[in-house]
């Protein structure tokens, strides 16, 4: 039996993704800034049915009875019913605040439009990658290493997902060395996956200690920077993880924000850092819809406690398990819907 408050995650789940399912025809008044195009905050509204859009001060806030948009003039964190996106470009005045076609098209409308998702298949595979291991063991604190905790949790993740019906299949089940080329390599020799990398994160030991809270990445898409850098032309070209930037967003939204809602329910609360935008090796070559996850700092003086307790790593494990799930039923409602039209 499921209980409840698993079905009512569910439900939430699939308000945030399945909901608008009426967008309308519209013709976009898209204004160039800087380089790049951008659409009117307005247009946004109708397209997606949203009823009201009001501004106090720098907030910009639209919805409707099922969907709460929140942006900032000038930003790029964007909350959609209250789940954070790192949004490539901010928000805009240009005549009436804009956000740009490459937030619109790579974040926002996969997010509410799932069933428009190419590459997001049907898959029953799903490959974890703990981060590092042998010679390299990631961050490291006076508790224990990344590497070590990236491999707890994937193990529980492994259980978790496998009693679920998965098929899983690890990069590594041990304290050993793989380089992100042989993780990608091992991940592509499979059909019908989705790849998960586990992470913890460290702000390094000089000044930003107080870095906490947790992030998931996805691939940049072409034309948007990695993650804290400028735009450089390598950011311009296609790779193999792009042709998933849909499904990529739609997964890393499940397991954000189901991770986050976990964490809370379990009073562990941790800031949520965002959906974040990388191109990280493993995102770039994978062929598969593919995350990393960050699941806290071990440079945090309390989160590296948190980190270290068996409850937070299997609260984290149950998390992504059930969002994995998740996913996995929008992808199946998603194409009993294609089937249909
Ligand atoms: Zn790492």
């Amino acid at each position: 039996m499921r209980s409840p408050a698993i079905l009512r995650n569910i439900l939430l789940f699939l308000v945030l993704a399945l909901l608008p399912a009426g967008a309308k025809q519209i013709e976009w008044k898209i204004k160039e800034h800087r380089g790049n195009k951008y659409v009117p905050l307005s247009q946004v509204k109708d397209f997606y049915n949203l009823t009201s859009m009001t501004l106090s001060g720098n907030k910009i806030i639209l919805k409707n009875s099922d969907l709460t948009l929140k942006f900032r003039a000038g930003g790029q964190e964007v909350l959609m019913n209250d789940v954070k996106f790192i949004f490539s470009h901010g928000i805009v005045a240009l005549g009436g605040y804009h956000m740009s076609v490459t937030d619109l098209l790579k974040i926002v409308d996969p997010v509410l439009r799932p069933y428009k998702i190419e590459g997001a298949k049907a898959f029953e595979t799903v490959i974890i990658d703990p981060g590092h291991g042998g010679r390299d063991p990631g961050a490291v604190n006076s508790l224990g290493t990344e590497a070590g905790y990236n491999l707890n949790v994937a193990r529980l993740l492994r259980d978790r997902l496998q009693k679920r019906g998965f098929k899983v299949v690890m990069t590594r089940n041990s304290d050993i060395f793989l380089t992100l080329q042989q993780r990608v390599a091992l991940a592509n020799k499979y059909k019908n996956a989705i790849f998960v990398s586990i992470h913890f994160n460290s702000a390094g030991s000089t000044g930003r200690t107080q870095a906490r809270g947790i992030e998931t990445f996805t691939l940049s898409p072409v034309g948007v920077a990695h993650y804290g850098r400028s735009l450089k032309s390598s950011d311009l070209i296609s790779r193999e993880g792009n042709a998933q930037d849909s499904a990529n967003i739609a997964l890393a939204t499940a397991v954000h924000w189901n991770s986050l809602q976990r964490l809370n329910k379990a009073k562990m609360n941790v800031p949520d850092r965002g959906v974040r935008r990388a191109r990280y090796s493993v995102l770039t070559g994978v062929k598969h819809p593919a995350i990393l996850f960050e699941g806290g700092f071990l440079s945090h003086p309390k989160e590296k406690h948190l980190i270290n307790t068996q409850t937070y790593q299997t609260t984290l494990a149950n998390a992504i398990g059930e969002a994995i799930f998740f996913y996995r039923q929008a992808t199946l409602r998603q194409n009993k819907t294609a089937k249909k039209k």
